[in-house]
């Protein structure tokens, strides 16, 4: 096979299209792929394709929301010069692979991924009756080979995706020929982050922090946020572990705050107002520096925007090399293979 050889293992991420990230996407991913850019040969990709298996109604803010998207990634820390970062919809050789996989790939195989069942039963605002939502694990699947990613970092929730590719890779090598490596896994460490009303962080909640909040709004979120139940009144002891503010705490303030916290919560001798000062402070010292970085992007979209151009030509070279070599495992390349008379 004729691709170009790889010195450092490639890792493939993505992120649907979903505007300004919060809090909770930093923490579940983003800063995980700021730190394996040392490590790796990084490939994220804004996955558009993948916002249309559910939201395919309304188009109307797929790239605004993606450009949304590459301001984060970029204030937060990736590094274009180490990563590709690309557009899905803009390397089409992804479809061609999903069609070519969707050929060997048994319907039973889809309808059992465990998220299709879940999100079949619990959105009931579209209709995920469709072809496409069926078939998005298989899109992911392909996404991944494309590039023979070697690493995917995944939530929890991904990991049935990530065994359903290595299945996909190993079912194209019984016919036709190793191609593909089988990715692994790696667990992404999730702590738990709980938005301001206390439950899981999520837009769809609107309990969100998010990246490019100024630091008036993150104080003013503070304020307003769940704290343990059972410190109703100032001079009540409460308690840092039941508490989402002290969730906060222990993700991104420092030890001695912690400790302050811990000492200062137990035994009533600080007030919520103030520990909730302290997690502002620590979220806009973690802030700050993004947001000044964003701050050029947003001035200057076209600079964002000439980045993930040049990341999608780069992910399109990649991307052809794999299908070189999948059609020639397939007896399907463009070259003459007959007598030469
Ligand atoms: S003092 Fe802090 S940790 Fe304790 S209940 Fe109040 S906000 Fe939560």
């Amino acid at each position: 096979m004729n691709s170009s050889p790889k010195t450092r293992k490639r890792v493939l991420s993505g992120m649907r299209p979903t505007g300004k990230l919060h809090l909770g996407n930093y923490v579940g991913a983003l800063q995980n792929w700021v730190r394996m850019q040392d490590e790796y040969e990084c490939y994220f990709c804004v996955v558009d394709w993948h916002a249309l298996t559910t939201d395919y109604a309304d188009t109307s803010r797929v790239k605004e929301n993606s450009l949304e998207v590459v301001f984060d990634w970029l204030a937060a820390g990736l590094d274009p010069e180490r990563s590709v970062l690309f557009l899905q919809s803009h390397v089409p050789a992804h479809a061609e692979l999903h069609l070519l996989l969707s050929m060997i790939t048994p319907l039973g195989w889809l309808e059992r991924v465990p998220t299709y069942k879940e999100q079949r039963e619990n959105i009931k605002d579209k209709d995920l009756g469709t072809y496409g939502f069926l078939g998005y694990p298989l899109l992911q699947a392909a996404d991944i080979l494309i590039y023979k990613a070697d690493v995917v970092p995944v939530g929890e929730d991904q990991v049935a995706h990530i065994e359903l590719t290595r299945e996909i890779a190993r079912r194209f090598s019984s016919f036709y020929g190793e191609v593909f490596p089988e990715p692994q896994s790696l667990l992404t460490p999730a702590p738990k982050l709980p938005g301001t009303d206390g439950r899981k962080m999520s837009k769809s909640y609107g309990n969100t922090i998010m990246l490019a909040d100024p630091e008036p709004v993150v104080r003013q979120k503070l304020k307003t946020m769940v704290t343990d139940p059972a410190r109703v009144r100032r001079s009540d002891p409460g308690n840092p572990d039941v508490c989402p503010v002290g969730d906060l705490h222990k993700i991104f303030s420092s030890r001695e705050t912690m400790a302050k916290v811990y000492e200062g919560c137990r035994s009533a001798g600080i007030g919520c107002i103030e520990c909730k000062g302290w997690a502002a402070d620590a979220l806009v010292q973690l802030l700050n520096p993004m947001q000044e970085r964003r701050k050029k992007f947003e001035e200057n979209p076209r600079l964002a925007w000439d980045i993930l151009e040049a990341g999608t030509e780069r992910a399109r070279k990649a991307a052809g090399e794999t299908m070189k070599d999948v059609r020639a495992a397939m007896g399907m390349s463009l070259e003459y293979e007959g007598p030469s008379n």
